[in-house]
């Protein structure tokens, strides 16, 4: 049994971590803000003896003890991470300086949830680890990307100047329930629609290109991830390895909820990552991990979520 300590742990990805880990026998504290996770995700883990909540802003020092913690804490969604981009940073750079502050304290292994953002609008299709990226650093996706970037910085100057045990991840596009209705991700927004009737949003031509992984997925690998060797630090990737464009993804999502909805065609966000999509070898030959949920079986299950969503609203 391990103390663990989630942050963002009230948030999409964050709620099917903690739930993983009490599963496993852990003792999880879960932080959160409550930016954009909420109580309702984490509310049938309240019972629990093993699981903790605490609302706290990374941004502030932290005094707990624990074995391992998993730095989840940062809006992920563009429109929540666009809404107070400035706090964004601060999130992403104040929080690895605490969290890692923590870890060395404590002396706790400490796993960083860093993103496919880094690599920005690549020029090298698709993406691997060695690959440093594409990124504006003046544009409306910096604050995530950039703040991101530096928390990765941040991670391997820790173990070089401290010699913590870090972890980092780089997650891509990463759906599931718990997702939130209304921050306009493609997945949620596009399932929403559909079971609303309303027009399905395309931006730009939908040619554009990102690769989907179940949310059960992601979270096997972050937990393997955390499980390796002192001297593997990542960074590794992490997502599924099947390409769609967006026009495939709303189509898939037609014909999964049997709606008729309209593709109607809206302006493409400045910035927007033409294509995504990770190269796995390292996740495979480290981690011995690889995606087993094929996207129509992890939509059917984000779907079915949403619809009692939808019906509650
Ligand atoms: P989410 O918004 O559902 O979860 C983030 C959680 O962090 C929320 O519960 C939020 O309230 C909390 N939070 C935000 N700022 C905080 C602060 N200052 N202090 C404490 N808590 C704070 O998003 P998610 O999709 O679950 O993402 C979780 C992590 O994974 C994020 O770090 C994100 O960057 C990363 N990630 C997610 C994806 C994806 O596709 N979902 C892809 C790449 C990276
Ligand atoms: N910190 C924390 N919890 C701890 C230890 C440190 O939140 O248990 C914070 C601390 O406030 C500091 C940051 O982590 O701002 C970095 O800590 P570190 O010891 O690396 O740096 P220093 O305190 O020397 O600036
Ligand atoms: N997108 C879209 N319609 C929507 C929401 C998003 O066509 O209603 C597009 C968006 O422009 C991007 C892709 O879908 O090209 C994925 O967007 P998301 O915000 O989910 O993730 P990210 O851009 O961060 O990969």
């Amino acid at each position: 049994m391990q103390r663990i300590l989630v942050t963002g742990g009230a948030g999409f990805l964050g709620s099917h971590l903690c739930e993983r880990l009490l599963g496993q026998g852990h003792d999880v504290l879960c932080l959160d803000n409550f930016y954009t996770g909420s109580k309702r995700n984490i509310s049938h883990l309240m019972g629990n003896p093993a699981f903790e909540l605490m609302r706290h802003d990374v941004c502030f020092p932290l005094y707990v003890e624990v074995d391992q913690i998993y730095n989840l804490a940062c809006p992920a969604s563009p429109i929540h991470y666009q809404f107070d981009p400035v706090q964004t940073t601060k999130t992403s750079v104040h929080g690895a300086i605490n969290m890692l502050g923590l870890a060395k304290r404590v002396k706790a292994k400490i796993l960083q949830a860093s993103t496919s953002e880094v690599y920005g609008d690549p020029d090298v299709h698709p993406q691997p680890e060695t690959y440093w990226g594409s990124v504006n650093p003046i544009g409306i996706r910096s604050c995530y990307d950039e703040g991101k970037r530096c928390a990765e910085t941040l991670f391997f100057d820790y173990r070089r100047q401290h010699n913590l045990r870090i972890k980092v991840v780089r997650i891509f596009n990463t759906y599931g329930p718990r997702m939130h209705p209304n921050d306009g991700r493609v997945v949620s927004n596009f399932i929403v629609q559909a079971l609303q009737g309303r027009d399905i949003t395309i931006y730009g031509s939908g040619e554009q290109t990102r690769s989907f992984c179940y949310v059960d997925d992601l979270v096997e690998a972050m937990i393997r991830t955390m499980g390796t060797g002192d001297d593997f630090t990542g960074p590794v990737n992490i997502g599924n390895p099947g390409e769609f464009t967006m026009i495939e993804l709303a189509e898939k999502i037609l014909t999964l909820t049997g709606s008729r909805s309209k593709l109607v065609f809206e302006p493409l966000p400045s910035d927007d990552p033409r294509q995504r999509k990770p190269d796995i070898a390292l996740a495979r030959g480290t981690l011995g991990w690889e995606p087993k949920v094929a996207l129509d079986d992890g939509l059917r299950e984000t779907i079915a979520y949403f619809r009692r969503i939808v019906a509650a609203a």
